[in-house]
């Protein structure tokens, strides 16, 4: 089996079974994607401790990929703090978007399964798919930062 059979077989099975699918009760933020591209829709819900992300569960329909992409995610994000997320996102937006092969990012253990995404990048249509649940995340990080009362004054 090669690489892009070994992706290829990633991707069917987050697809096929979704891990963290689900919604946190209570959650300490959530946040709606929506690519209209391809119409992917994406809820999210995640839960903090202090400054890392203790869990993150979503819900929604869409192509397998985006499925997958969401999936692939919640496992890799679990236990980050923020600047971990976000420098893990940037690594994946480089694999999506054809910047880094695979090959390369290969020995940055911390991308993990993720750079099963890498097919990706052969179908330049599907990288919003994939990078949906990550703004999505990035929208609920977002809320949590916010003071809990807000002065309109
Ligand atoms: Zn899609």
């Amino acid at each position: 089996m090669d690489l892009k059979d070994l992706y290829r077989e990633v991707i069917l099975d987050h697809n096929r079974s979704p891990r963290n699918f689900g919604t946190l009760e209570p959650a300490d933020a959530e946040a709606h994607g929506h690519n209209p591209l391809c119409g992917d829709k994406l809820h999210l819900t995640v839960r903090m401790d202090g400054e890392r992300l203790a869990d993150v569960r979503f819900q929604g329909q869409g192509c397998a990929i985006s499925v997958a992409s969401a999936s692939l995610m919640s496992e890799a994000v679990r236990g980050k703090s923020r600047a971990e997320v976000t420098s893990l996102y940037e690594q994946v937006h480089a694999l999506l978007t054809g910047r880094q092969s695979a090959d390369a990012l290969a020995g940055a253990a911390s991308l993990g399964k993720l750079v099963a995404l890498a097919g990706v990048a052969e179908f330049p249509v599907r990288v919003k798919c994939a990078s949906l649940c990550w703004h999505t995340l990035e929208a609920a990080l977002a809320k949590t930062r916010a003071p809990a009362t807000v002065s309109t004054e």
